[in-house]
């Protein structure tokens, strides 16, 4: 079956200049949804599963929903990743499960509210990497802590996000610091922290340099143009789905999420991996919000998770094209994570610091 490594995935991406999604996962008709739209456009797929969805669905059942869909889907190499590992035993019991790929999320400590100092989260990264690397694994890390530059707060998902009000120092990741992360940890990708956050409600108006700090990416790319950037909290939150749900009886007060052509100018500048999980939860609400109310007497629940799983579907593809990604799942041939394991020990995936060091090679 065609599972990826996350390295492996956007190693790719980065050769082909695109973008990859990575769409939250909880059930069996998000899974099938982000399956029919890759497999519409021949797009490789990142799902993820946070502690919450592996809390939700039961680790057992995750486990063999994916081996479902990768035998449903041979041609589309799938990468399962742990969202937000809060500790080295959430990133051990994720690679247990198949996961082939996890974040160790240490800019917060284990409680996943309480943020960590920076020797604390190289410490658990580096911990979580050797450990991962060991079997092929892939480790996306995190420097700076998520929330908005608006409020100074930040929005819990899953349970997972700090508690109370930071500053930017802390919410922008420093380029310097990331050189500096990225050499002792190894980490294959790397989310920073430019405000963006979770949840549907990022910005109270359509985001501008001051709130969305695009410049921090590509300050950070030009310091370590061979790290995969990884841009958290990344749903566009779109007027549409927003409308759909306030139509059908929904209370969404008004709100604007990332643009999608901020994204592209990410992937410009070396973000791979692109977080979306609201967009999808919006766009499902709005269509099963909309069967119940045209149709009161509607109680099989098919009648309203079809048109639930379409919605998230159309999503999900709208993304991988925006992304680039079309195309591509049949051009990518994925090793196994043994082969991974073996490319490590070799030193051949050693982090690449600094533009100059690559000039002069
Ligand atoms: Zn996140």
């Amino acid at each position: 079956m065609a599972r990826i490594t996350l390295r492996q995935l956007l190693d790719h991406a980065a050769e082909h200049s695109y973008g990859v999604p990575a769409f939250n996962i909880n059930n069996m008709e998000q899974g099938l949804a982000i399956m029919e739209a890759a497999d519409a456009v021949d797009a490789p797929v990142i799902i993820q599963a946070s502690r919450g969805a592996r809390a939700y669905a039961n680790d057992i059942v995750l486990k063999h929903l994916i081996d479902a869909l990768a035998e449903m889907y041979p041609h589309i190499p799938i990468c399962m990743h742990q969202d937000h590992g809060n500790n080295e035993a959430t990133c051990a019991t994720a690679i247990q499960f198949g996961f082939t790929s996890v974040m160790m999320d240490g800019s917060l400590k284990a409680d996943g509210k309480t943020p960590a100092d920076y020797g604390y989260n190289v410490a658990v990264t580096r911990a979580v990497v050797d450990m991962a690397h060991w079997v092929g694994a892939s480790v996306e890390g995190e420097l700076g802590v998520l929330g908005s530059l608006e409020t100074g707060m930040g929005e819990k998902e899953d349970g997972h996000g700090f508690e109370g009000k930071l500053g930017h120092d802390q919410l922008l990741t420093d380029p310097d610091q990331a050189v500096d992360f990225v050499k002792a940890t190894q980490v294959d990708a790397l989310a920073i922290a430019m405000g963006t956050s979770h949840g549907a409600y990022k910005f109270t108006r359509r985001p501008d340099g001051d709130v969305l700090a695009m410049h921090v990416i590509e300050e950070i790319h030009a310091r370590l143009p061979n790290t995969h950037l990884v841009m958290h909290g990344s749903s566009s939150v779109p007027q549409d789905l927003q409308d759909v749900i306030n139509q059908y009886g929904g209370e969404m007060p008004q709100t604007w999420g990332v643009p999608v052509e901020e994204i592209q100018r990410g992937i410009k500048h070396g973000v791979r991996k692109i977080n979306i999980d609201t967009d999808n939860r919006m766009a499902m609400t709005g269509a099963i919000r909309k069967v119940l109310a045209e149709k009161p007497g509607e109680f099989d629940p098919r009648a309203y998770l079809k048109p639930a799983k379409a919605a998230m579907s159309a999503v999900c593809k709208q993304r991988f094209l925006e992304f680039g990604c079309e195309g591509w799942a049949s051009k990518i041939k994925p090793l196994s994570t043994a082969a991974m394991a073996k490319r490590y020990a070799a030193g051949e995936l050693e982090a690449k610091i600094g533009v100059s060091r690559q000039a002069a090679e």
